[in-house]
């Protein structure tokens, strides 16, 4: 069976293909690794193997694995990928370089208190529910644009991309057609979609990120 490493150096040549496909540049897309459930006795390798952009969905366990890890490789990038309750912004602020969950008024209030307070400034992204699913996070679509500007003009929170998780039994296509037409009305230019399953479609769609688990360390 391959290794998390081996299926690594897969998924990265399978970005840089999509890239060529897609006529995007070379190293246009960023891919984060989602870590979420694996120890750091799984990741180092990956980390040894060059990569530095990192993923995980809870606040909690990050702190649990992260500090030392980024203590042995300084330039390690972790993004927060899954929602963030206002009680652990403080949290957040301190450990993630970028959040990519911010979707509702009080988050954003929170961020831009702890920002101010530990004069530590992870790069933020918008979550928007493409699907309009009521179990997923994220803001609805036609709330997004001015969901953007209020983070920006009352809180003023520097928004850089958006994010979406497409619903599960859907084509991902128009949920990442929708995103990028959102980015671009929002001014905003990174665009975090596709994951194990779709990645290489989120590419020619415009993706700036992809976030890969289950392709490199398995399934959880
Ligand atoms: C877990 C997770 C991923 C990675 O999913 P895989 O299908 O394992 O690649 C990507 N994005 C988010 C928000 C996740 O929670």
């Amino acid at each position: 069976m391959a290794s998390a490493v081996e299926r690594f150096f897969s998924v990265r040549a399978k970005i840089a293909a999509a890239e060529r496909e897609a006529g995007r540049q070379a190293g246009a897309v960023t891919l984060v690794v989602v870590s979420k459930t694996f120890g750091a006795s799984d990741i180092r390798p990956v980390i040894e193997a060059g990569q530095r952009v990192f993923g995980e969905n809870r606040v909690q366990e990050a702190q649990a694995k992260w500090p030392a890890l980024k203590q042995a490789f300084p330039d390690i990038e972790l993004h927060l990928i899954g929602p963030l309750q206002s009680n652990k912004a403080k949290e957040a602020v301190a450990l993630f370089d970028v959040i990519e969950t911010v979707d509702r008024e009080k988050i954003a209030a929170e961020l831009a208190k702890e920002i101010a307070r530990q004069r530590r400034s992870p790069k933020l992204y918008v979550q928007v529910n493409t699907g309009s699913e009521p179990q997923k996070a994220g803001i609805e679509p036609r709330e997004a644009v001015p969901f953007v500007t209020r983070c920006r003009e009352v809180h003023g929170l520097a928004i850089e991309g958006l994010m979406c998780i497409p619903p599960a039994d859907e084509n991902p296509g128009p949920h990442f057609a929708l995103l990028e037409k959102l980015a671009l009305e929002a001014e905003v230019e990174k665009l975090s979609m596709g994951m194990s399953g779709d990645y290489e479609t989120a590419i020619a769609f415009g993706a700036t990120s992809v976030r890969v688990g289950s392709a490199i360390f398995g399934s959880r």
